[in-house]
């Protein structure tokens, strides 16, 4: 399948009871100021073209965010930071995402994310990101042809991303690499694996407990991202 495919059958995934329940009842009940929207409540597909070269991944949907809007890191202050910061390093075609259809583009760059329903409190549990893992899997094998770098927003999506690496034949480091904002390590092929050497980046998520304390500045996630986009060719 290509990756549209794999999109579409995502949207109808019900592996996990408990963001099933959380992601529908979101929908159902809403956020005042959204009220007259009716929210996507579905798993949230990546977003970017099947020719990517530096993938991103994240964490999951934001309830109200991208469970509401049915793209990734579209219609929250998460998304407001992300996306000024991939506008600023030149590869998303306007600053903002605001809904689905505000003709915004990527070039070169895929958002993804290890969980792809809307979770309570925005924590997954270990066992969902397993479960969820397969897609991400599948997702990975259908841009590898082009993936030069992976970049993780948060140590979440860092632990998710090696894992799923290991799983396509990259050699991890042990003990495993950490976590940290502005860390990089680059990956080559396990014995026996034939994968091209990729640089795995690391930055903290654009969240708003990142953002609004100044953990996270709009200078450091450029800097990071403009230092990926550049490894990527892009
Ligand atoms: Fe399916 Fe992933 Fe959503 Fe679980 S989190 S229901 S595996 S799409």
């Amino acid at each position: 399948p290509d990756l549209a495919t794999l999109d579409a059958a995502l949207v109808d995934c019900r592996a996990c009871p408990r963001l099933v329940e959380w992601r529908e009842r979101v929908a159902r009940e809403k956020r005042r100021a959204y009220a007259d929207q009716t929210y996507w409540g579905r798993p949230v597909p990546g977003l970017g073209p099947a020719d990517a070269r530096l993938i991103i991944v994240g964490l999951a949907p934001a309830a109200h965010g991208a469970n509401r809007t049915g793209r990734m890191f579209t219609g929250d202050r998460s998304g407001d930071v992300l996306f000024a910061a991939l506008h600023a390093v030149g590869v998303a075609s306007q600053p903002t995402a605001v809904s689905a259809d505000d003709g915004l583009t990527l070039r070169g760059v895929r958002i993804t994310a290890p969980v792809h329903c809307a979770p309570p409190d925005n924590k997954p549990t270990i066992a969902e990101r397993d479960t969820c893992g397969h897609w991400l899997d599948r997702e990975l094998t259908l841009l590898a042809p082009t993936t030069r770098a992976v970049l993780t927003l948060g140590g979440f999506g860092w632990q998710a991303a090696l894992t799923a690496l290991r799983a396509h034949g990259y050699e991890i480091p042990r003990p495993r690499p950490t976590f940290g904002h502005g860390v990089f390590v680059d990956l080559a092929a396990a014995p026996g694996h034939e994968v091209p050497p990729i640089r795995l980046f690391g930055c903290y998520h654009v969240s708003q407990q990142n953002t609004f304390t100044g953990r996270l500045t709009p200078t450091m996630l450029e800097d990071v991202l403009a230092t990926a986009v550049e490894f990527a060719g892009l």
